[in-house]
């Protein structure tokens, strides 16, 4: 069996991405409660003491409010970079593992490689899974697409990409100018058209799964952001939409033959 992952939640009000190897289970950012981040979890049939550890993107809330409060109740093990851990007071952690920069680590059998992306926090990383032949990309919350990004997010046989807003919603809709300038700048999110120019760059054919994800509720429809992907939802295998309630399913991602 390869890489499973699932979704607790996708969107600016909670994030939370399982990513699954054997028996090993990791989490990957958590925006929820803890009540809400077992009620979630056990959607997918999984309870947080059924967790390895949890890796952290960046230091934003709607990635890391839940984080210090579930690895205090379960006791788990916390990965993330120095510059996320120093960027605000994450509360008390009871084990820390440090990121280095762009070294691939280990957690169980899931050999994970850390990707740094233009994104306004202290040392934002977003990950690839490599694990029983098979990898898995999740790349959310980036306003630039840069070449480090394209490279190690090109090959994956599945991969979790943001297509956080449509510009015209964003221009014409309501947050405040410089939240606007944030959100659609370089290192805001990616906009649908920018998810959809980097499938096309660099190719999407081989992908097993693709889910479209951080789709903004305010400043982007699901329609919209179909219809700027409607070319990989008609060639990709399972091409799906995660929503902020729900998530998404477990996936599985078969050994690349
Ligand atoms: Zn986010
Ligand atoms: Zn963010």
């Amino acid at each position: 069996m390869g890489l499973r992952f699932a979704s607790l939640g996708s969107g600016s009000k909670g994030n939370g991405t399982l990513v699954a190897s054997g028996d090993h289970c990791l989490l990957v950012d958590c925006g929820f409660t803890i009540k809400e981040t077992e009620r979630r979890m056990a959607r997918l049939g999984m309870s947080p003491a059924d967790l390895t550890a949890i890796l952290v993107t960046h230091e934003h809330s709607d990635h890391l409010s839940g984080v210090a409060p579930l690895a205090r109740r379960y006791s788990l093990p916390v990965y993330l970079t120095p510059g996320t851990l120093r960027a605000r007071d994450i509360g008390k952690l009871p084990q820390i593992h440090l990121i280095e920069g762009h070294q691939p680590f280990t957690v169980a059998d899931i050999l994970v490689t850390p990707v740094a992306v233009p994104h306004d926090a202290r040392e934002a990383a977003q990950f690839v899974f490599r694990s029983c032949g098979s990898s898995l990309g999740l790349l959310t919350d980036l306003g630039t697409v840069t070449p480090h990004v394209e490279a190690h997010f090109g090959d994956c046989d599945a991969l979790v990409l943001e297509a956080n807003h449509d510009p015209q919603m964003l221009a014409q809709g309501p947050y405040p100018p410089s939240l606007k300038r944030r959100v659609g700048g370089a290192y805001g999110h990616l906009s649908n058209q920018q998810a959809a120019g980097f499938l096309q760059r660099v190719g999407y054919e081989h992908l097993q799964h693709l889910v479209v994800a951080h789709i903004s509720e305010k400043n982007n429809t699901l329609e919209l952001a179909r219809v700027a992907m409607a070319e990989m939802v008609e060639s990709v295998e399972n091409c799906i939409f995660a929503c902020q309630k729900e998530g998404f399913d477990w996936l599985t991602v078969e050994a690349r033959g």
